[in-house]
């Protein structure tokens, strides 16, 4: 055997000793091989499946999204990556992860691309799972939560002012939890919907610095530490969901009194930007390094260190905040100096 030949034999060899499906197409994005794995899974004859290609093999319901995303990858050169089902000989159906990166010559142009699939099935079945248990344990808590919550809005209503301080001073501390727990349990929610794309929009037009105007109001009732600084340049109108920009703003808010423990005032600002209306928060607390920064709007990230150890909470604030305004095609991002503080800015589009 020629070396050629050689190579050929192990690359067939190690392709088809592989539980993964491999395939490779031509540049212009014509599968031309398949690992036997294929069509073992398939139970199609090759034959079949090197004319008609994986047609035969994807879901009906993911074939158009599949054809469109490969169609890009092969326009523009960019890895392709999907989540797909793939029929097996007895028709069932398993949810493959594809990933096909292009191989180029020396001249930068595509020669082949070469593609994996993994079978993913048995993992977003617990992902699911898990999320139905989540929504499951939501629920439920939610009914004994909201009783006690009513219970001591009443209680404060009619023994708030009674004069016994001792009773007063609990019943605030224990609506104050009680608020705590409620936007945890809701937090938790949220992620299991992002997570599985459902997190609902009810859109309208408002003006978005009368809702950040009113939520500073609701904050300041609650903090006696800070002084909120609001500098409003901005009147203009969003095409938004106005209770998720509010979780919005609360959540940035929140942090920013959270880590700044030391400090005494908050900035907050409101511009027109273009096409874009851009709020802002600053604040003068711990900051963050430079390394974090990229990270903390992933989900359950939270920076590790002697200062941020003090501080409770989950780490997703900052995740459904992002997911919030990407949904609403806007951005957030962030300028921060470690033990200088930090500005959160987010912008949404102008509606006109
Ligand atoms: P949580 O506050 O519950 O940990 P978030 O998703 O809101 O979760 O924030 C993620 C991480 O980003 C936090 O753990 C914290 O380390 C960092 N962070 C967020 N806001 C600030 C801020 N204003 N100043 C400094 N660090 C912050």
């Amino acid at each position: 055997l020629n070396e050629l030949e050689e190579n050929e034999e192990r690359f067939r060899t190690l392709s088809n000793a592989m539980p993964q499906f491999v395939w490779t197409s031509d540049a212009d994005g014509a599968l031309n091989y398949f690992n036997e794995a294929v069509y073992e899974y398939s139970g199609l004859a090759k034959e079949l499946v090197d004319k008609e290609g994986w047609l035969r093999i994807i879901h009906p319901d993911d074939a158009e999204e599949n054809l469109k995303l490969w169609i890009h990858s092969v326009e523009t050169g960019q890895p392709f990556l999907f989540e797909h089902r793939f029929r097996r000989h007895d028709g069932v159906y398993r949810w493959q992860l594809s990933r096909a990166v292009p191989q180029k010559d020396e001249n930068g142009h595509i020669r082949i691309w070469v593609g994996t699939s993994t079978d993913i099935d048995d993992i977003k079945k617990h992902e699911e799972q898990k999320n139905d248990f989540i929504k499951m344990a939501n629920h439920e808590l939610k009914t004994p939560v909201t009783t006690i919550k009513g219970y001591v809005q009443l209680l404060l209503k009619t023994h708030g002012n009674s004069g016994d301080a001792i009773l007063s001073k609990s019943l605030i501390t224990v609506d104050r939890q009680v608020t705590k727990l409620t936007n945890l349990i809701s937090d938790l929610l949220d992620v299991t919907r992002i997570d599985s794309g459902k997190l609902p929009l009810n859109n309208e037009v408002f003006c978005l610095e009368d809702l950040v105007r009113d939520t500073i109001k609701d904050i300041k009732a609650a903090t006696q530490t800070h002084e909120i600084i609001y500098n409003s340049n901005s009147d203009a109108n969003v095409f938004a969901d106005k209770d998720r920009i509010s979780q919005v703003l609360l959540n940035l808010f929140t942090n920013a009194f959270k880590y700044s423990p030391k400090a005494d005032k908050i900035i907050i600002e409101i511009n027109n930007a273009g096409n874009d209306v851009v709020v802002s928060v600053q604040d003068f607390g711990i900051g963050i390094d430079k390394e974090d920064l990229e990270n903390i709007f992933e989900r359950f990230y939270r920076v590790a260190g002697k200062d941020e150890k003090t501080f409770p909470g989950f780490g997703i604030g900052l995740f459904i905040v992002k997911e919030i305004i990407v949904r609403h095609n806007g951005n957030l991002w962030v300028n921060s100096e470690k033990g200088a503080g930090s500005v959160f800015y987010f912008s949404l589009p102008i509606h006109l």
